[in-house]
C-alpha cells in the first residue's frame, strides 16, 4: 500500500461577511506512484532488452494452443484444455515465486488505472527513457483495449525507443492497425512492431487482416519446411519483416507431442536457451 506524503500546508481564509459564513477544507493526499517492473534480457535475450511481464495466461484471453497458467499463490501449473504446448513463462512463474510476484505487482497496479491515459503514464512514470528496445510481453499479453492503446501512447512519447510485441490479442491490433501497421510494415507509430502469434482463438484475422506472424515449430527442419528463418534472439522480432518460427523450448506435458519433440531437440544437441548458448545479438 502507498503511503500518503505528510507535506504541512498553511490555509488562511478571509471572509468579509456580516453574516455567518461556514468553510470547508478539503485535503487531497497524494499517493506516491508505485512503479511498474521492467527487466532487462533473459535466458534468450540480450540485456540490453528492456522486458516487461505480465501472469501468463491470466492475460491472455485469446490463447488457445499454448494456455498454461500458474497459481497466483501456490504457483500449481494447469494447463489449458486446447493445450499442444506449454507455456513457457508459466513454467517460470511454476519454479519461482518472485517472477510470479513481480509480474502479478505489475498486473495489480495496471487494473487499478481508470483509463488508458493512466495506464500510459504509469508505463511511462515507471519505464527509463533510454531504454533502446523494449520487448512489451516477455510473458503475457494485451488485457484489454485501454491496455492497448496505453502502449501505443507510450510509444508515441518515445519515439527513439523501439517496442515490439508478440500477441494473440488480435482483434485489439486489427482496430489500431492504421497506428501500429501489419509488422510486414510500420504503421504511424513507426517504433512499434507487432507479431502476430499463431495458436490463439483469432487466428483467422492473421489471414484476414495480413499481418506478419510467427508460429512455434518442433524441429529446424519443420521451419525449413516452411520456408521459415527460426527467431533465436527476437532479431526478427524487434525489427518489421517477413514471417518467422520460434523453437520449441521449456517443460512440455508428459506424452504429449511436444514432449517427443522437446527430447528430439535436446538428443540432438538443443537444450534451451541459456547465457552460455545465447546468439550474440547487434543492438544499435
Ligand atoms: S499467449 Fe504467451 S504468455 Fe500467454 S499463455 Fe500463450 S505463450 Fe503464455
Amino acid at each position: 500500500m502507498a503511503k500518503p506524503r505528510t507535506n504541512t500546508t498553511e490555509v488562511r481564509v478571509h471572509v468579509n461577511s456580516q453574516v455567518r459564513v461556514n468553510v470547508t477544507v478539503q485535503v487531497h493526499a497524494e499517493q506516491e506512484r508505485v512503479p511498474l517492473r521492467f527487466g532487462q534480457g533473459n535466458a534468450k535475450l540480450n540485456q540490453a532488452i528492456t522486458t516487461f511481464s505480465l501472469p501468463a495466461g491470466w492475460t491472455c484471453p485469446t490463447a488457445k494452443n499454448c494456455l498454461s497458467k500458474a497459481d497466483r499463490k501456490t504457483g500449481i501449473l494447469t494447463d489449458g484444455p486446447h493445450v499442444q504446448f506449454r507455456c513457457y513463462a508459466a513454467s517460470m512463474e511454476c519454479r519461482r515465486p518472485s517472477v510470479r510476484r513481480s509480474r502479478w505487482h505489475n498486473l495489480d497496479l495496471l487494473r487499478r488505472c481508470r483509463s488508458a491515459d493512466e495506464m500510459a503514464q504509469l508505463i511511462l512514470d515507471s519505464l527509463s527513457p533510454f531504454a533502446g528496445y523494449v520487448r512489451v510481453h516477455d510473458s503475457g499479453d494485451f488485457f484489454s483495449q485501454d491496455y492497448f492503446d496505453a502502449w501505443v501512447q507510450v510509444a508515441q512519447v518515445r519515439p527513439k525507443t523501439t517496442f515490439y510485441w508478440y500477441t494473440k490479442a488480435l482483434t485489439l491490433w486489427v482496430r489500431r492497425r492504421h497506428l501500429v501497421g501489419d509488422g510486414y510494415e510500420p504503421g504511424a507509430v513507426p517504433n512499434i512492431v507487432p507479431t502476430a502469434s499463431l495458436g490463439g482463438a483469432h487466428d483467422y484475422l492473421i489471414r484476414e487482416h495480413r499481418l506478419r506472424s510467427t508460429r512455434v515449430v518442433f524441429s529446424e527442419s519443420e521451419a525449413n519446411d516452411l520456408g521459415l528463418a527460426v527467431d533465436h534472439d527476437d532479431s526478427h522480432a524487434m525489427t518489421h519483416g517477413a514471417n518467422f518460427a520460434l523453437l520449441l523450448h521449456g517443460q512440455q506435458p508428459a506424452g504429449s507431442e511436444a514432449a517427443r519433440a522437446a527430447r528430439a531437440l535436446r538428443d540432438a544437441g538443443f537444450y534451451g536457451y541459456g547465457k552460455s548458448n545465447r546468439v550474440p545479438l547487434t543492438v544499435v
